[in-house]
């Protein structure tokens, strides 16, 4: 079991400790677990300059050199996925088996963009003019900060993290204060494969201070973010002083669909598993259920014989759901549970604090939902199930499409042509049908709308790493 002690910030290769600290909170039984190093601007600004400082050799070291360190270091999570996991399970709560799952999905990101780097290319185009050469060259693009969520504490920065270092950039990395812990695990690791001093940075500390240096400083050429549309457009507007490129995952509010001629056991399989990982903690989680009218009453009576089953506790015991990461987020779904009662909504499961502590909660399930509610329009964020009637496939897209974000869609049918209208019309990123699960290294994982900017991930991954140089060249003096 790990230790109670002081976690420091890594920056140039070295473990650096600060006179101000944060206390690390276990969600699960409310007990610290250790004291993490707030390093403020100052921290903020050695880190960028350790980074700006070894982008001169690390962006022109071989992509076979890069490569060979990268899968060093995803050998070493493999070989530690157990302490990895349990580390997960310690500071965010989710089950252990959802970490160990984390740990082999962060970690395949690594080994992916390792042999992605090896395929970074320009281009010799087809001149249109014979006196001239006409080349288009990719070069890193800089010095890259990094800003992760609480959600997936190893899975998102090693997304990011992984996919700069391949293509020749230099990190600075600031992960939630509320779950430091796996990434200064990870960042430990980088070091032991080789990775060169100041090559990965880890900013740790209140986000404020450090975000601004990250989102302002001139030496910081492209920064990726995942987390709340609020921060992601403060972000995005202090980036803008100074043209920084920028990739923004945020905000979600994703429909699952669920059409009157599905295999309707399966579909409920799919619906725990895209609900309830990390409690509905997750930026894919399904928000809002709509079920066709022929099978309301099916679905609905047997999903809730279903969750009945799910074991709700502490990650170490082998629970299904663990708790919400703060009380600001169990607030949160106990405010949008109200509401939608107060406007008319049935509560037909759950709806409580469960009794396995402070942080933990009820599956539940909402019936009657309709969309001036809360529970439709915002990102619950929490083991919720608002489930809404539908007649119609024009019907669905419709609502489906009421919202400001675009990030993920799920939903169960059969019918090919159904398939092929629904996914051009929903205004979505990335699209489970028939399942739940869609997060694989190979998808370029995004959204539309207010969801964000760009992809991370997939064969394109390193691209928003890498800057383009068109050269036009007269070669008849070369
Ligand atoms: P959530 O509501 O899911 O916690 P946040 O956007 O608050 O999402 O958090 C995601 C990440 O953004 C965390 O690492 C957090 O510390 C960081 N963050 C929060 N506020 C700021 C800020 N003002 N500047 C920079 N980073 C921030």
């Amino acid at each position: 079991m790990i230790k109670k002690k002081l976690y420091c910030s890594y920056i140039n290769g070295k473990w650096v400790k600060s006179s101000k600290t944060i206390n690390i909170i276990n969600p699960s039984n409310n007990l610290s677990i250790g004291e993490l190093c707030d390093l403020g601007e100052k921290g903020a600004k050695s880190a960028v300059s350790a980074a700006s400082n070894a982008f001169s050799t690390w962006s022109t070291e071989t992509s076979d050199f890069r490569a060979n360190i990268l899968k060093k270091w995803y050998d070493l999570i493999i070989k530690n996925k157990n302490e990895l996991a349990e580390i997960i399970t310690l500071e965010t709560g989710k089950p252990l088996s959802e970490s160990l799952a984390e740990v082999i999905y962060g970690s395949s990101f690594i080994e992916w963009f390792a042999e992605q780097s090896k395929r970074i290319k320009g281009n010799i185009l087809s001149s249109n003019d014979n006196d001239k050469k006409m080349l288009i060259l990719k070069q890193p693009i800089g010095v890259v900060s990094a800003i992760t969520p609480w959600n997936f504490p190893v899975a998102m920065v090693t997304r990011k993290a992984s996919a700069a270092i391949a293509a020749g950039c230099t990190v600075v990395l600031k992960p939630s204060e509320l779950t430091p812990i796996s990434c200064l695990k990870i960042a430990e690791l980088s070091k032991e494969a080789g990775l060169p001093k100041g090559v990965l940075n880890i900013v740790t500390g209140m986000p404020k201070p450090i975000g601004k240096i990250l989102s302002t400083h001139k030496s910081v050429k492209k920064i990726t973010f995942t987390g709340s549309t609020e921060v992601g457009k403060y972000l995005m507007k202090n980036a803008s002083e100074t043209v920084k490129s920028i990739s923004m995952e945020l905000g979600v509010n994703a429909p699952f669909i669920v059409f009157g001629d599905c295999d309707v056991d399966r579909a409920i399989e799919g619906l725990v598993s895209a609900k309830f990982r990390n409690a509905g903690q997750t930026c894919i989680s399904a928000n809002r259920v709509f079920v066709q009218k022929n099978i309301f009453r099916p679905f609905h009576t047997k999903l809730k014989i279903r969750l009945e089953k799910l074991k709700v506790g502490d990650g170490f015991k082998s629970s299904d759901i663990g708790p919400l990461i703060s009380e600001k987020a169990v607030i949160k779904v106990e405010k949008n549970i109200d509401d939608a009662i107060k406007k008319g909504a049935q509560l037909y499961l759950g709806g409580k604090r469960h009794m396995a502590g402070k942080l933990f909660f009820q599956p539940t399930i909402l019936l009657d939902v309709q969309s001036n509610m809360n529970v439709f329009s915002e990102e619950n964020f929490g083991p919720i199930i608002p489930i809404i009637k539908f007649d119609s496939d024009e019907e669905v897209i419709n609502i489906a499409n009421q919202t400001q974000y675009g990030l993920a869609a799920y939903f169960y049918t059969p019918n090919a042509s159904r398939i092929w209208k629904m996914t051009k019309s929903l205004d979505y990123g990335m699209f489970g049908i028939n399942t739940g699960k869609i997060s694989t290294y190979l998808n370029p994982f995004g959204g539309l709308k207010e969801s964000g900017i760009g992809r991370e991930g997939s064969e394109e991954g390193l691209e928003p790493f890498l800057e383009k140089k068109f050269v036009s060249w007269d070669t008849a003096n070369t």
